[in-house]
């Protein structure tokens, strides 16, 4: 029989991030991963930006969850020696001069101080739809999602075992204080599974919220990001950029859809004022919860099942901080933060099966 400390289940943004922490500390681990091609994390564009959604708001926790997610990947891309982390200004154009006054005044707001790069007050960039100037920002950029992921599991390759297939819930034994799957040994097994939230989990509201992307090649000049009804983001190769994304609940068939180019196509066009050549589409599955916030903790009758999971629409900057969070808790005993302890759905999800 093999020992290790931890198996971690899924080998997306959340599983790479824990099995961060825990080489780290270093601890031994065994992760499976199916690697399936359409997982989230290596579809998403790999967005963070500090202010989002239609009212244009500091996202929940930005001043904990940015610090950290930039320490934590430019840490990891010196140990890779490779780039995969694209700390970028971003740029919001406002839709109208009402906004453009509310922006003026809440740029005086400390809040605002450390994310705000310029207010223009005037258009500001010749490939963008901007008639009333806009917002750039900054502690933005995007994450080379698949190369971040294929960097930790080469790190994963050297400092702990990685078996590249789908977890046989037949060949695993649970006890309170430890787990057994097929020949190895854990204190713990932790789920980042994604949407397949596994049998121990499936009570859980954890929300399927497919979204699709197209890749364009497209001659902008900027250095920036713009965000605005959809991202463009840079792509992996140079004059190429990924417009995305879309918010579907009710489709959950797998695949590209005609009807989400013709939207992405759309809001591209109301954004930016460039000719530009559709490449390729993606699609991906996000795992959201009802309270937008990630799912952290046991299981209520199996101690040594953990969950990291409900990550949503930002896998990328809440990974790094709330995966330490997980680790100081299992490691630590440092109590979770009631938003994201598992606890808070138990009372209206969870019946005991005994
Ligand atoms: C189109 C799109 C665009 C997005 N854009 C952004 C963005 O710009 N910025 C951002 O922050 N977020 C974005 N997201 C969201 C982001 O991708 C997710 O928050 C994040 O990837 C979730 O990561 P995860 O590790 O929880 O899940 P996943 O990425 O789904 O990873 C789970 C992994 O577990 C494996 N797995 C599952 N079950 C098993 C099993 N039983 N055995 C073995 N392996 C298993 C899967 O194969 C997979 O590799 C986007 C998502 C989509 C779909």
């Amino acid at each position: 029989m093999h020992t290790v400390d931890y198996i971690i289940v899924g080998q997306g943004l959340a599983g790479s991030a824990v099995a961060v922490q825990l080489l780290n500390r270093g601890r031994k681990i065994l992760v499976i991963d199916d690697a399936i091609h359409n997982s989230s994390s290596r579809v998403a564009a790999g967005l963070f930006n500090p202010v989002t959604g239609k009212k244009m708001v500091k996202t929940w926790m930005a001043d904990m969850l940015f610090p950290y997610l930039h320490d934590f990947y430019k840490q990891e891309e010196t140990r890779a020696e490779e780039k995969f982390f694209f700390p970028m200004p971003l740029y919001r154009p406002f839709l109208s001069i009402e906004e453009q006054n509310e922006w003026m005044a809440r740029s005086a707001e400390p809040a605002y101080a450390g994310y705000i790069e310029t207010i223009f007050s005037a258009p500001a960039f010749a490939q963008v739809r901007d008639p009333f100037g806009g917002l750039l920002l900054k502690q933005c950029g995007y994450l080379s999602t698949t190369r971040y992921v294929n960097a930790i599991k080469k790190r994963i390759e050297d400092g702990g075992m990685i078996w590249n297939e789908h977890l046989d819930e037949q060949s695993l034994q649970v006890e309170d204080d430890a787990v057994t799957y097929k020949n190895v040994q854990a204190k713990k097994i932790i789920y980042c599974s994604g949407v397949d939230a596994s049998r121990w989990f499936n009570w859980l509201p954890i929300r399927p919220l497919k979204g699709e992307t197209i890749l364009v090649k497209a001659p902008f000049r900027e250095n920036i990001i713009v965000n605005r009804g959809v991202y463009f983001v840079p792509g992996l190769n140079p004059g190429e950029w990924r417009v995305g994304a879309t918010y579907n609940f009710h489709d959950h068939d797998p695949g590209i859809t005609a009807g989400a180019k013709v939207e992405l196509e759309e809001k591209l066009t109301e954004l930016m004022d460039l000719p530009y050549e559709w490449k390729s589409q993606e699609w991906g599955t996000r795992p959201t919860t009802p309270d937008r916030r990630p799912i952290l903790g046991a299981h209520p009758e199996h101690p040594s099942v953990i969950i990291f999971n409900g990550l949503g629409t930002k896998g990328v900057s809440l990974t790094p901080y709330f995966s330490e969070v997980l680790v100081r808790w299992m490691e630590n005993g440092i109590s979770l933060n009631k938003l994201v302890d598992i606890d808070r759905y138990k009372s209206v999800y969870w019946t005991s099966p005994k």
